[in-house]
């Protein structure tokens, strides 16, 4: 059985002490979550200081992006020995905002998963549809490029470690949230392509998170779906109690 992903990306929002209060804020609403992976994603900047609130507890770090080369120059830029020194577990990749604002490329997607994958971390790799590709029918285009582009050249036994997030981008930050029945077309459809890449038990045992606007009011609806196995939050997730909630609704399932 698949085990819930609830993981909420704080993108470039809260200051370092904002950050560690908000952790610690997360760290003791999970204290009797037993069912539920919980994992959060800082700013860089709070990772460190984040990481030593969530160590030996049941809440794990992320990040929100690596750079694939290993050092040199590159400004603005953190590398996978960076961030595994701090014991982050899942590093975030291709987040829509990415692609959209950084030029994020399936190459760059897929040399970052790479990476990750070699430093066992396991990545969260996010992929979806703009408005104009579900309103040309494109969704499964999409995602299949998306998909085979983040696994070229990624084997079975790396594969079964990485988590997708399904996050439709006309839902991200608009309050737009797919409706139960769109996102477990699109989670079934995400599955029925890694089956095709990498066999039947690896796709049965891969988790999909769903993200776009999920929120207490909408979590035990969309989690109620088959092929949907948590959440990747990003709205919800900058106050401990509205985070929580979502987490509760994946507990209780
Ligand atoms: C996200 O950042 O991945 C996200 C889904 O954001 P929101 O929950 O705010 O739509």
């Amino acid at each position: 059985m698949r085990k819930y992903i609830i993981a909420g990306n704080w993108k470039m929002n809260k200051t370092v002490s904002e950050s560690i209060a908000l952790a610690k804020g997360i760290v003791d609403a999970v204290k009797g979550i037993k069912k539920t992976e919980v994992v959060i994603a800082p700013t860089y900047l709070a990772a460190a200081k984040v990481a030593d609130v969530v160590k030996g507890t049941n809440v794990k770090l992320a990040i929100q992006d690596i750079h694939w080369q290993d050092q040199g120059a590159y400004t603005g830029k953190v590398s996978v020995d960076m961030v595994k020194e701090i014991g982050a577990e899942y590093i975030i990749i291709g987040h829509s905002e990415q692609r959209q604002y950084f030029h994020e490329t399936e190459e760059t997607v897929n040399l970052k998963v790479k990476k990750t994958l070699a430093a066992n971390i396991k990545p969260i790799i996010c992929i979806g549809e703009t408005l104009p590709q579900r309103e040309a029918n494109e969704l499964k285009t999409v995602l299949s490029t998306q998909i085979t582009g983040a696994f070229k050249d990624v084997s079975s036994a790396d594969a079964e470690k990485c988590v997708l997030a399904y996050e439709p981008v006309w839902a991200i930050g608009t309050g737009k949230v797919a409706t139960d029945e769109q996102a477990e077309e699109a989670h079934a459809y995400i599955r029925s392509v890694i089956k095709d890449l990498y066999g039947a038990k690896i796709a049965d045992e891969m988790r999909i998170q769903y993200g776009g606007s999920m929120k207490p009011g909408n979590a035990a609806g969309l989690l109620s779906q088959n092929d949907i196995d948590g959440g990747l939050i990003g709205g919800a997730a900058l106050k401990a109690d509205s985070f929580f909630a979502i987490i509760d609704a994946a507990e209780k399932r």
